[in-house]
């Protein structure tokens, strides 16, 4: 079965993108065959699996709109491929901005993506979905597409009102459009257990969400900013950083948290 989640939070700048393409390259590392689709124009997950954003022939928004299907459109990351990393892309770049309001007359607007990855569901272990920092068509495709979604964030003093927002709008897309979809799990990410606020805030959330709280904590690590400039994914950039062992080591909980829903 593929195992399909979505990388969400509706704030910008907490991690989803580097959570996004180092848990694509982990999983792919322990053999696993994975998709990542990328759904924000930025194009941030794209470029950082080495594949470039300027020169894509078609992208996530052909897809979207149906000029194209998701084979005809992913890419080999062929640089991560080398390095025994390689996974699928569909990339997106600054076309995909235009496809919120091409699809807003459509029929099944927000299942556009559900759509087009059950034709391709079976060749692929896991997809995963990196999306844009907001609520929008965008993200709720990725949504609908999705039976899971893990949920980045920082642990900082507004951190849990922004959650409530998030978990509104998952429960809502869970009784209208995606019976399938589910929580599963918070992360915590560029953590620094030298701040106090961060250790409260990191057993507020405890308190509040139990176990879907991931046990694997993801450190600020340097090594994991300056990846994307090399066109990598940090677990595959240096292995031996700390946050590039924190990210191997959430791919392995996912795949046990994964399998046993
Ligand atoms: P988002 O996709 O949610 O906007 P990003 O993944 O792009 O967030 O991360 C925002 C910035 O923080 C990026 O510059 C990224 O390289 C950096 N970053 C992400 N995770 C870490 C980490 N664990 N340690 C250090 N820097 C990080
Ligand atoms: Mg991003």
């Amino acid at each position: 079965m593929t195992h399909v989640f979505c990388v969400a939070n509706q704030k910008g700048g907490v991690g989803k993108t580097t959570t996004a393409v180092n848990l694509a390259a982990g999983l792919a590392k322990v053999g696993k065959r994975v998709l990542l689709i990328d759904l924000d124009p930025q194009g941030n997950a794209t470029m950082g699996s080495g594949v470039d954003k300027r020169t894509l022939e078609r992208s996530v928004y052909e897809v979207l709109i149906g000029s194209a299907t998701i084979p005809e459109a992913a890419v080999q990351a062929a640089q991560l491929a080398e390095l025994g990393y390689g996974y699928s892309v569909l990339g997106a770049n600054r076309d995909l901005a235009g496809a919120e309001v091409e699809l807003v007359d459509q029929q099944r607007r927000e299942r556009r993506l559900r759509d087009a990855i059950a034709q391709v569901a079976d060749r692929y272990d896991f997809i995963l979905m990196d999306s844009p920092p907001s609520l929008n068509l965008l993200t709720l495709n990725g949504l609908c597409a999705a039976h899971g979604v893990i949920v980045p964030m920082q642990c900082e003093y507004f951190a849990l009102e922004g959650l409530a927002d998030l978990a509104e709008t998952i429960r809502q897309v869970h009784a209208q459009l995606n019976r399938n979809l589910r929580l599963i799990g918070l992360l915590r990410v560029m953590f620094d257990p030298r701040i106090t606020l961060q250790q409260q805030v990191s057993a507020q959330l405890k308190a509040h969400y139990g176990d879907k709280v991931f046990d694997t904590v993801i450190p600020r690590n340097v090594r994991l900013a300056e990846a994307p400039s090399y066109g990598m994914p940090g677990v595959a950039f240096d292995q031996l950083a700390k946050g590039s062992q924190a990210y191997v080591a959430f791919a392995r909980e996912l795949v046990r948290r994964g399998l046993r829903a």
